[in-house]
């Protein structure tokens, strides 16, 4: 049993986290400023005495007190509208919060994992990425305010490590999608699941031959949890390898919930992506984890908590 803090636990990834770890008997301290996560993610534990919330912007402080024994760094805006939305709030975060969760594990000797991303692979030049790839970002782009905190994150990560021994695995997270993504997120799940349930008009934009490989956050959350209890330093793709054109995708999305939707074409966002695929033999061999759920069955249980969201008004 650890007692576990979770920055961003509140959050879409990080309330799967939670979960995974009060459940099998580990004490959580969950730390969010609710900027894009919500209350009612975490609610369910509110009685529970192995969790505690506390709401901090980590940015600025991070007020844990008690004994640590490891700090997940979750805190990020991630979806692009989001971050495009708070650009020096993600810098921040990735910098500054960085900072504060690195001091907190080092002051306890405790083991620290950072949630990073395949954005810090950028418009990927190397295919599928692996860890050893250093990708093509443009550091002066939009969504750079996303991927150079993320990689600079990397590096304090690494330098805590060089510098204090500080034991410190760095995950890049592949986009995760699943219940408790928001329906307002602008990711493009949730985008094309919501628009299929009204049978409005899918958006893909650009000509939706750009690539992304999809993992269910059950299996992103186990990967994470995987990670935390190793003594991998560095960074380790957690992701799902099957890889689909986005137009793929919104046919696979009309198809399962029976919509009447059309498909429509919009700009594509600048510095999107053209594709992305996680080389995943780092965490099969090192951390003996993969993903369990394929894209169909993960969209199925996704559409089933967005129905049953929508029957509880929060949707
Ligand atoms: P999310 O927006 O649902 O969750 C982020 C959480 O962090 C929210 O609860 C938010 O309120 C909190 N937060 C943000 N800034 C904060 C601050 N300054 N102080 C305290 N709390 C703060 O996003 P998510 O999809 O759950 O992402 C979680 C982490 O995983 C992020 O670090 C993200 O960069 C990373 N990640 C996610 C994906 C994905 O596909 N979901 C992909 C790559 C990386
Ligand atoms: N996308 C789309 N329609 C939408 C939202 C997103 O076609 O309504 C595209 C987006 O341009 C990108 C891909 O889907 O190519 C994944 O976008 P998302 O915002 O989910 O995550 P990203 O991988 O860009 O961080």
């Amino acid at each position: 049993m650890a007692r576990v803090v979770v920055t961003g636990g509140a959050g879409f990834v990080g309330s799967h986290v939670c979960d995974r770890l009060l459940s099998r008997g580990d004490e959580v301290v969950c730390v969010d400023n609710f900027s894009t996560g919500m209350r009612k993610n975490t609610a369910a534990h509110d009685t529970n005495p192995s969790y505690e919330l506390i709401e901090s912007d980590v940015s600025r402080e991070l007020p844990v007190s008690g004994s640590v024994d490891a700090v997940m760094h979750l805190a990020s805006p991630a979806s692009p509208p989001d971050y495009l939305r708070m650009p020096l709030e993600s810098l921040d975060v990735g910098s500054l919060g960085t900072r504060l969760a690195l001091d907190l594990a080092l002051a306890h000797g405790a083991r620290f994992v950072l949630a990073s991303t395949s954005e810090v692979y950028g418009d990927p030049l190397v295919h599928p990425q692996r860890e050893s790839y250093w990708g093509n970002v443009n550091p002066v782009g939009p969504r750079a305010v996303y991927d150079e905190a993320k990689r600079f994150a990397e590096t304090l990560t690494m330098t805590y490590h060089r510098l204090h021994g500080l034991s410190a695995g760095i995950a890049r997270i592949f986009n995760t999608y699943g219940p408790r993504l928001r329906p307002g997120d602008g990711r493009v799940v949730s985008n094309f699941l919501v628009q299929a349930m009204e049978n409005r008009p899918l958006t893909v934009y650009g000509d939706g031959s750009q690539t992304r490989s999809f993992c269910f956050v059950d299996d992103e959350a186990r990967g994470l949890v995987s990670l935390l209890d190793s003594d991998l330093v560095g960074p380790v793709n957690i992701g799902n390898p099957d890889e689909f054109t986005v137009l793929e995708l919104a046919k696979i999305i009309v198809e399962l919930t029976g919509a009447e939707s059309e498909i429509v074409f919009e700009d594509l966002p600048v510095d999107d992506p053209t594709r992305r695929c996680p080389d995943i033999a780092r965490a099969r061999e090192l951390l003996g984890w993969e993903p369990r759920v394929n894209l169909r069955e993960g969209l199925a249980l996704t559409h089933t908590w967005y129905l049953e969201e929508r029957a509880r008004g929060g949707a």
